[in-house]
């Protein structure tokens, strides 16, 4: 069997435009190829617990990933599925079927706005010649007395197909690497590449790394291997047994098995029942190479309407910093999409770290596409819930512990607040201000307390040491105000003060004077009121004529305050519109 053939496409440019097209991201091609293998394996499996297929009993499932440094070879070898001859007509040869057409027409249509098209999904096994300027397929089917395939392409559009080499099920594919694919020959790059993509994928991966060692370090590695080290006080006393023993040792080491590259088990999959506080960590770590341990997390696992597990981690703040540094990976069954993508993942949540596993996206499609598809709307929802719901029952079942959080999870709150009014609806009865007496309250909690001193108003410090004295003012008069000191909580405080009709929110510095306490003077001699309206008068003119404000009015009040001799306070209203110029640059 020998048969020449071209690839059925109505371009000729398919593969220049695929070669140009990822320029940045040609690392996608390891994703595609052993995606592939891990999804001929399932296949098979799949065929076995259906009574479809035969594999023995003993049989491993394995990928190996095998670079050939001096041949500038790349393989991709499982022991899948395998293919006939037809079907690599069928679904190699007619590039139709799957995504590329699409992605072609869209490509065409977008070749100004290629970051439009959201990760390259769906190229599938063409991607290899984004690095490879020759590619082999050699396969041979599950199926019983079927024959080996083997198809050859340079790249253009002309393909060879034979009789294939393997004797066992399953597909080698060969990337015979090219100028463009150079890099991959790098240990470090290829391993980054499988790392980035692969570390969760379903079947157990190994990499093999093949170079032309020199003579010299083959017969030392040879040497090594003969060799037991026994140091020279052993050698005093060396039993039999000894000997013995570490000739087993020895033989143990040699022959210990690999261990694959990838997690084929990743957490996220498991039911949460079955999870170990232990285990969340430990997979935190593993993941987003934090040494803090995470202040929670929850666990999504849900199978209808629509598939989503995954694991959304609270972080610690980074010292010294109010941001949060967040971090949401993408997984489609276990293999590697990209990192935060809003428009899957709301955006407030990006603050957070975690992995989603979604494997009924619609990734085939552009951003634009993707943000007005119902699916990603309603998972979308069902996420921003199940965090409203943990963080909700977190502050009535604990609230100490919930309160112990609130410094590090208080501007993912409030900024989630901002940016999706579901999320406020849900969480604002556990919304939490700590405030100047060192305890942490809700709003209504805070109105009830200071009720009889203020009605209505909650009263805030937007920076402790600027505003210090203020501070210690109101804590002799047994005043309270909420530390809002956070970049987030300037928009915020309006925010709040908008879904909350009724109650006014004042900096500690603000028209506070109608809430202090005055020095009780029932009986004021004459003499006493006109000094004080003297002094008045004085200080009205003084600071009209260094304000260069007309209206500008001053009162002298005899505070009931041991600390303060003087203060100055501006009124609400003006401090925020200077706020708001400041904030548009004038
Ligand atoms: P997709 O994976 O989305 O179907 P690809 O272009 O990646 O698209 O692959 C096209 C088809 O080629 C696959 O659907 C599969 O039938 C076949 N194929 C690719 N790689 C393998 C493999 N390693 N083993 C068996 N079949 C494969
Ligand atoms: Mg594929």
């Amino acid at each position: 069997m020998n048969e020449k053939g071209n690839l059925s496409i109505n371009s000729e440019n398919f593969l220049p435009i695929i070669k140009k097209w990822l320029y940045t991201d040609k690392d996608i091609f390891v994703r595609e190829l052993v995606s592939n293998a891990c999804d001929a394996v399932t296949k098979l499996q799949k065929l076995a617990r259906m009574g479809e297929a035969e594999i023995p009993e003993d049989e491993k499932f394995e990928i190996h990933v095998v670079l050939n440094q001096d041949l500038h070879i790349l393989q991709i070898i499982d022991n899948g599925i395998g293919m006939t001859a037809n079907e690599i007509k069928k679904y190699i040869n007619q590039i139709a079927f799957s995504g590329a057409t699409d992605f072609l027409a869209k490509f065409q249509e977008k070749a100004e706005q290629e970051n439009e098209i959201i990760g390259h999904f769906g190229l599938g096994f063409y991607s290899a010649f984004m690095v490879a300027d020759k590619v082999e397929i050699d396969t041979l089917s599950y199926q019983a007395e079927a024959q080996g395939a083997k198809w050859l392409c340079e790249g253009g559009i002309d393909y060879e197909m034979d009789a294939g080499n393997r004797e066992t099920r399953g597909t080698t594919i060969t990337l015979y690497l090219g100028e463009d694919g150079k890099e991959f020959l790098e240990e470090s790059t290829l391993y980054a590449a499988l790392r980035k993509y692969c570390s969760f994928m379903p079947v157990p991966i190994f990499v093999d790394i093949v170079k032309e060692s020199t003579e010299a370090e083959k017969e030392a590695e040879q040497k090594e291997s003969n060799t037991i080290h026994i140091s020279p006080e052993e050698a005093e006393n060396l039993t039999k047994e000894d000997a013995l023993e570490k000739l087993e040792a020895k033989k143990a080491e040699d022959n210990e098995d690999p261990k694959p590259l990838n997690d084929t088990t990743p957490l996220w999959q498991k039911q949460p029942k079955d999870c170990t506080d232990e285990e969340y960590k430990a997979f935190y770590h593993q993941v987003f190479f934090d040494m803090n341990d995470p202040l929670f997390w929850i666990h999504l696992n849900m199978d209808y309407p629509f598939r989503l597990k995954g694991i959304l981690y609270f972080p610690k703040l980074v010292e010294h910093m109010d941001v949060m540094d967040g971090e949401i990976k993408l997984y489609a069954n276990q293999v590697y999409i990209a990192d935060n993508i809003k428009e899957v993942v709301p955006e407030f949540l990006l603050l957070l770290k975690g992995v989603l596993d979604c494997p009924d996206m619609p990734l085939n499609v552009s951003r634009s596409a993707l943000q007005n598809d119902g699916y990603v709307e309603k998972m979308s929802t069902y996420i921003t819930k199940k965090v409203a719901d943990k963080l909700t029952q977190l502050f009535k079942n604990e609230r100490s512990v919930y309160e112990s959080f609130w410094n590090d999870i208080g501007v993912f709150i409030k900024y989630g607040c901002m940016r999706e009014e579901k999320f406020y609806d849900k969480v604002k009865d556990a919304l939490l201000f700590k405030t100047t007496d060192g305890v942490y309250e809700t709003l209504p909690e805070y109105l009830e307390k200071n009720k009889e001193k203020h009605e209505n108003k909650l009263f805030f410090v937007s920076d402790e040491n600027l505003q210090a004295q203020y501070i210690r003012l109101f804590k002799e008069q047994g005043l309270e105000a909420a530390i809002l000191s956070t970049p987030v909580d300037k928009p915020f405080v309006s925010f709040l003060e908008y879904k909350n009709t009724g109650v006014s929110i004042q900096r500690i510095d603000a028209d506070i004077s109608e809430t202090l306490q005055k020095k009780e003077d029932t009986e004021i001699s004459e003499a006493k009121k006109q000094a004080e309206e003297h002094t008045n008068t004085r200080m009205e003119a003084f600071f009209r004529g260094l304000l260069q404000n007309d209206s500008l009015k001053v009162s002298v009040e005899d505070l009931k305050a041991e600390s303060i001799s003087a203060m100055l306070l501006l009124s609400e209203k003006s401090r925020r519109m200077l706020e708001m110029m400041e904030a548009y640059g004038n």
